[in-house]
């Protein structure tokens, strides 16, 4: 159960930013969320970080949704923790998404995993850019400049 508090807790913070960050792709629009970006030719910082992660995906893995790029998943469950922000940096947690089986790192309802969880993003560039994969997952390996998130020893409610 989260801490009672007049602020926001940090489970309310990482909803409104991963919110935030679901409503920016509905709508088809970047934004500078967790940082202040600056513009280039209309696109964010963060945009282009993310065309860049994505040129790179298209040269070093298989194509996004193939055989072989699931084929990379250790199924370690890892990107299924709890994420908030600390500045710039995301903080992965020990506490999990309630649709984790944690006996069999499998998601629960993988199908439906997008409608049921508006927290969940899918592995791809916008992940990464955000820095939401841990280190020895293999779809960040080699990628330059990725900063992986920070493992705290809490849960959300501890945080
Ligand atoms: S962290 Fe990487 S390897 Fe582990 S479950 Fe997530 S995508 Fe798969
Ligand atoms: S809903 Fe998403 S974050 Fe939650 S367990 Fe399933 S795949 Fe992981």
């Amino acid at each position: 159960m989260a801490r009672k508090s007049s602020r926001k807790t940090a489970k309310q913070r990482a909803i409104d930013s991963a919110l935030a960050v679901v409503r920016e792709r509905r709508n088809g629009r970047s934004s500078a969320s967790g940082s202040k970006a600056g513009r280039a030719g209309g696109k964010t910082k963060k945009q282009l970080e993310i065309e860049r992660i994505e040129r790179w995906i298209k040269r070093n893995l298989p194509p996004q949704g193939s055989p072989e790029w699931e084929a990379l998943c250790t199924e370690c469950g890892k990107c299924c923790y709890d994420k908030v922000w600390r500045g710039s940096r995301l903080m992965l947690l020990k506490s999990a998404c309630g649709y984790l089986d944690t006996k069999t790192n499998l998601c629960k309802c993988y199908e439906d995993r997008f409608e049921n969880e508006p927290l969940c993003l899918p592995v791809g560039a916008e992940i990464m850019q955000m820095g939401g994969l841990p280190e020895d997952c293999p779809y960040v390996q080699g990628l330059p400049g990725y900063r992986p998130p920070l493992v705290v020893d809490k849960t959300i409610d501890e945080i």
